[in-house]
């Protein structure tokens, strides 16, 4: 019998195999990527949650640190699946932020520690047209797709056991729960994680679980440029333009709250040519190479649940990572694991907590 089950192989799913089995513990992990795809393959990768000065000091104790927290886990899992160390971007983030939004930005940065610089465009990017913003120098963007290969090829040598399926039912115990599969197999462990994305609410509301959870579909384009020729993210209240390394520029993304489907849509396509645009004109004249939808895990509130299941002993979640679950994904996973491990967690439980008192 595994120490720890998962439910769910997205980067939050992944990253807590990975700790437990730094800690020793024997986890099996249930995915059903071809039924339910991650939103972590689908996610654009950028190592910051759009315009951070927004979000509440919650969000930001899982997000400050994303970048360095990824140089570390890279540095870890390079050669894995072919995971190179620019596959990390080191590009840079401009946001397009004029009077007190931009001041809103400046403080944020300082008190998070954050560098930061007030910046025009053009300064960066002659090519582009002029507009006012910031820069934060240290936040790049992961190639995400490439990550989670490396992360499951490093969990297979690290002995988790990988099972390929959709639980569809958690049935707790004295101590745990026992995992009811598609297929029919019912997995039992003292410790259970429910990391499943926007399709966790299915298994957490026969658990009496009622927090604000829905899913939130996001579209992308991929083009293909000469590396260099976007030299930095770029956001903008329409969207952002992520450079990758090699040359591939995502323009994302779309949001529509309340949609399950992964169609990619003409809509969708059209909004995003005309934003990628707006931003890089040449792109009116370039094709996508691809274009994509994934489901976030949304949240009523801006930032996720984690925590025990209340009335369980041993069965946990980690839901509603919604728009920030790639940057917060190494910090949430660290948090549950201390909780699930009974360590003093690094973190307040009671801000992410699932009970009834947390709003
Ligand atoms: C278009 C788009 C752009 C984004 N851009 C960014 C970004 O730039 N930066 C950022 O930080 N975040 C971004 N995000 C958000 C980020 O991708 C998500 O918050 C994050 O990936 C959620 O991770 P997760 O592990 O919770 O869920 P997921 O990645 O969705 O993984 C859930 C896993 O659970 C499995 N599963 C589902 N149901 C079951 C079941 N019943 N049994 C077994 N397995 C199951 C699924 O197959 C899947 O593998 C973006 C998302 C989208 C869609």
């Amino acid at each position: 019998m595994a120490d720890v089950l998962i439910i769910g192989g997205g980067i939050v799913g992944l990253l807590s195999a990975l700790s437990h089995t730094d800690r020793g513990r024997r986890v099996t992990l249930v995915d059903a990527p071809a039924s339910h795809p991650p939103a972590s393959w689908a996610g654009g990768g950028i190592l910051a949650p759009l315009f951070a000065w927004r979000y509440p000091d919650a969000m930001n104790r899982l997000t400050a640190d994303g970048p360095a927290r990824y140089r570390e886990l890279v540095s870890r899992l390079a050669g894995y699946a072919g995971l190179r160390h620019d596959d990390l971007c080191d590009s840079g983030l401009w946001v397009e932020a004029t009077g007190a939004e931009r001041e809103s930005a400046l403080d944020w940065a300082r008190d998070w520690r954050q560098r930061c610089e007030p910046r025009a465009l053009a300064d960066a990017w002659p090519a582009a047209e002029d507009r006012d913003g910031v820069w934060f120098p240290e936040v790049g963007n992961i190639r995400n797709p490439r990550l989670l290969k490396a992360l499951r090829a490093r969990l297979a040598d690290q002995g988790v056991r990988r099972v390929e399926d959709r639980a569809v039912a958690v049935e707790p115990e004295g101590r745990g729960a026992t995992v009811v599969l598609a297929g029919g197999e019912r997995l039992a462990a003292p410790s259970v994680l429910i990391s499943a994305g926007a399709w966790s609410p299915s298994l957490l509301a026969p658990l009496g679980v009622s927090v604000p959870l829905f899913p939130a579909k996001g579209e992308m384009l991929l083009y293909r440029l000469a590396p260099g020729q976007v030299p930095s993210i770029v956001l903008t209240e329409n969207g952002y333009l992520i450079p990758r390394a090699d040359g591939a520029v995502l323009a994302g993304s779309t949001l529509k709250e309340g949609d399950a489907s992964t169609e990619p849509t003409e809509e969708g396509r059209r909004r995003l040519e005309a934003m990628a645009a707006s931003i890089l004109p040449a792109l009116a004249d370039l094709p996508p190479e691809h274009h994509w939808a994934g489901v976030r895990p949304g949240c009523g509130r801006d930032w996720p649940y984690l925590g025990e299941v209340p009335g369980t002993h041993g069965v946990f979640a980690a839901v509603g990572h919604h728009r920030n679950g790639l940057v917060s994904a190494p910090a949430s996973a660290e948090f549950l694991v201390q909780l699930m491990n009974g360590e003093t967690p690094f973190l307040d439980p009671a801000d992410y907590s699932l009970g009834p008192s947390s709003s």
